[in-house]
């Protein structure tokens, strides 16, 4: 602090104030010149003079700084980050046309429905990415949150504050006197999408799938100044309440948009009828790869805000809009390659390895052929040119071969009869369509085994990613899951990464990786039962039903009781319904004798059972703490079913607490529920309930029966 203040003091003082904010107005002028209308008048070297000037005289007088200057986009307090936000008016989702016929379908309705009036349609693209709001109170932004389900989104302000096109103050000009929310989509340009993937897979982090993941990602950093690094951008289309602006149509929203200062896709088109609509998404369709972000459709909506408001909305999206959805994208390529992958249950897979190209947005070299039939189905030849493209645009997949470029040579392919990993026989059993390797000692499947024991749903250890694991086995540190537990700093710190100095030496682990896997191999210790059990990799015990196990047994001691217990069989008057109920596994909700085959299989194999202690020794718990139930189980052999949405909680809070007090809750209504409960906009179930007769509740019947515990609410059956 300067004090006393002198006379020089308060004249340097206001100078400097009078400075900063003429540098302010200055760079969010060239801001909004760069970033909202793309026409920058002033090189990149001038503007970043303009920001370091302004960054000094805060450096000086940090009296001055205020929240909107351009210099305060990192840093700012971390608002309550991911708080929940309810918005204002509903995010809502679009209905999607997946083809122009769809399109066409909607389009006559919409015009239909018009009447008389003319009904001019606005058509936007529709941008890859996760959508936005943002309110400014007094011009100057308050709050930035996600869609989540529409009513409910997350603050994700701080994150939001760093991306550079979103202004931190309204242009004056443009500003009204309440609160205004505007909505749009955060993106991340496609090479920024490029450039971070890449950068992932140097990490060891695993690539995000599209840029659409990679956005939401990027906004729900936790330290800010990673998202500022990621490149993130914004187009803006929508208001909260466009009627209190005084706009009457979505093409004076988005000249409102451009004037307030934010960045407008200029890829607009209005559209007199449903020939210039179409004519718009072949276009679009055209310069999908030349744009330098992702797009996956484009979005039709109907002009007239008047017109909107009489269309109205269905429960999930406007009628006045609609999503034409582009078909995947489809590339062409040389498959080089057929390779073999080993599960970890020894299944088989059979992977086109092919010359890599751009799909939807990302790279892909890879993709699964699933199994044998399903190569001869395809009659995917390797030499082939083929067809590739994402399904869903996530995951890469083969579409077939282009026959016409077939070199002569190329055979149709067989699955080799050996094993790739242990050269053991490969099996298919009758009947079935994957092919395993059997040897339960194949390297490849203990590979697979050992990775899944560390993966995210199972006992989770952080930072231990494929490639290390691949290499303790390597070295012979890990030979069974047991064996992470025995890991220490040491062996962990000296571990060669199979990786090269420039100068020939080999690099190791280090110490600051090696402290950090111990300590997360140590949390690992505690996850879950249900996640341990999943991680021991039984056939056929997928997460739900080492869930469904825990719940019904509760330590791994009673699991295995129950598999070593010789189930009786059906026949001589047992019936196959009652040798099931008198089988403690099969007689599991959601365990049929297959799953509970599989298990007793596990447990009759003496080496599972040595890990499984070797396990314990090591501290590894394996049994769950079984809370008492905290509130009187007043709901028991209740059902209820939970439609529609709810707005004191979610779905799944409000599902937990009736399940706290011994209800269960499920998903479909039928004779045996109990009680529907109806929220807003419920649809089929509620039908459904009032069919059969169910009693349908209201939330308020709800929140009462879950506050009171007392299972009849007042209101009962409508
Ligand atoms: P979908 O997620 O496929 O159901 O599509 C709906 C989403 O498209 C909306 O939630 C927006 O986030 C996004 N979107 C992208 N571009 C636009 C646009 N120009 N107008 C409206 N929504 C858009
Ligand atoms: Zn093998």
């Amino acid at each position: 602090m300067r004090s006393p203040m002198s006379s020089q003091d308060s004249e340097d003082l206001r100078s400097a104030l009078m400075r900063a904010e003429e540098l302010r107005r200055e760079i969010e002028h060239h801001a909004y010149r760069y970033y909202a209308l793309d026409t920058p008048e002033i090189s990149d070297a001038a503007y970043d003079s303009l920001v370091r000037e302004l960054e000094s005289i805060e450096g000086e007088f940090p009296e001055l700084i205020t929240a909107d200057s351009p210099t305060q986009r990192v840093g700012s307090a971390p608002s309550s980050q991911f708080a929940p936000v309810q918005h204002a008016s509903r995010l809502y989702s679009l209905d999607n046309a997946m083809d122009l016929d769809e399109l066409d379908v909607w389009l006559r309705r919409t015009i239909e429905s018009a009447g008389i009036r003319p009904c001019e349609f606005v058509c936007e693209l529709k941008i890859d990415g996760s959508s936005l709001s943002l309110t400014y109170d007094d011009a100057l932004l308050m709050r930035a949150a996600t869609r989540g389900d529409g009513r409910v989104g997350e603050d994700v302000t701080a994150n939001v504050r760093t991306i550079r096109d979103v202004p931190l103050r309204l242009r004056t000009s443009a500003s009204p006197g309440s609160p205004v929310e505007v909505r749009g989509e955060v993106y991340l340009p496609k090479a920024s999408f490029e450039r971070l993937n890449a950068e992932q897979d140097l990490a060891g982090s695993a690539p995000f799938a599209n840029p659409r993941n990679a956005a939401a990602g990027s906004l729900r950093q936790k330290d800010p100044g990673v998202t500022a690094s990621r490149d993130l951008a914004t187009f803006l289309y929508a208001v909260g309440e466009p009627r209190a602006l005084g706009l009457a149509s979505q093409t004076e929203v988005l000249t409102w948009l451009r004037d307030a200062g934010f960045r407008v896709n200029p890829d607009v088109k209005s559209c007199a009828d449903a020939d210039a609509v179409r004519a718009f998404c072949s276009a679009a369709l055209e310069k999908r790869d030349s744009l330098p972000y992702e797009i996956d459709g484009v979005v039709v909506k109907v002009d007239s805000l008047a017109l909107q408001d009489e269309l109205g909305y269905t429960s999930k999206a406007p009628r006045w809009a609609i999503a034409y959805k582009f078909p995947p994208e489809e590339k062409t390529t040389v498959l080089r390659d057929i390779v073999l992958q080993v599960g970890r249950t020894g299944a088989i897979t059979p992977v086109a390895e092919f010359t890599p190209v751009v799909v939807a947005g990302s790279t892909i070299a890879r993709a699964t052929l699933h199994n044998e039939d399903e190569v001869a189905r395809k009659d995917v030849r390797i030499g082939d040119t083929i067809v590739v493209r994402k399904a869903g645009d996530v995951i890469p997949e083969v579409v077939g071969p282009v026959l016409g470029l077939r070199p002569p040579e190329a055979e149709p392919w067989r699955l080799p009869e050996s094993c790739p990993s242990c050269a053991g026989p490969i099996w298919r059993e009758e009947g079935e369509v994957a092919s395993r390797c059997t040897n339960v000692a194949c390297p490849a499947q203990r590979l697979e085994r050992l990775a899944h024991w560390a993966s995210r749903g199972a006992a989770d250890i952080d930072g231990m990613g494929y490639e290390i694991v691949t290499r303790l086995v390597e070295t012979g540190l890990l030979h069974d899951v047991s064996d992470y537990y025995a890991l220490t700093n040491d062996r962990l710190a000296s571990l060669d990464t199979g990786r090269l100095r420039v100068d020939g030496s080999v690099i190791t682990l280090g110490d600051t990786i090696a402290e950090k896997l111990v300590a997360s191999i140590d949390v690992s210790r505690k996850r879950p039962l249900s996640r341990l059990l999943f991680g021991l990799g039984i056939r056929h015990v997928g997460s739900t039903v080492a869930e469904a196990l825990v719940g019904a047994f509760g330590s791994i001691d009673t699991v295995a009781a129950a598999a070593a217990a010789t189930p009786p069989l059906p026949g001589d008057g047992l019936t196959i319904a009652a040798a099931r109920a008198a089988d403690p596994l099969a007689s599991v909700d959601g365990i049929g004798p297959k799953i509970a085959a599989s298990i007793r299989a596990f447990f009759a194999n003496p080496d599972n059972v040595a890990v499984i202690a070797r396990l314990r020794d090591a501290g590894v718990v394996l049994a769950e703490e079984r809370q008492a139930p905290t509130r009187t189980q007043t709901l028991t052999g209740l059902t209820f079913v939970l439609t529609g949405a709810l707005t004191r909680y979610t779905r799944d809070i409000a599902g937990a607490a009736l399940k706290e007090l011994g209800a269960k809750v499920s998903g479909s209504v039928s004779k045996k529920t109990s009680f529907v409960v109806a929220g807003e906009d419920a649809g089929s179930k509620y039908d459904k309930a009032v069919e059969l007769g169910v009693p349908v509740l209201s939330e308020e019947d709800l929140v009462r029966i879950i506050e009171t515990g007392e299972p009849h609410a007042s209101g009962g059956a409508q």
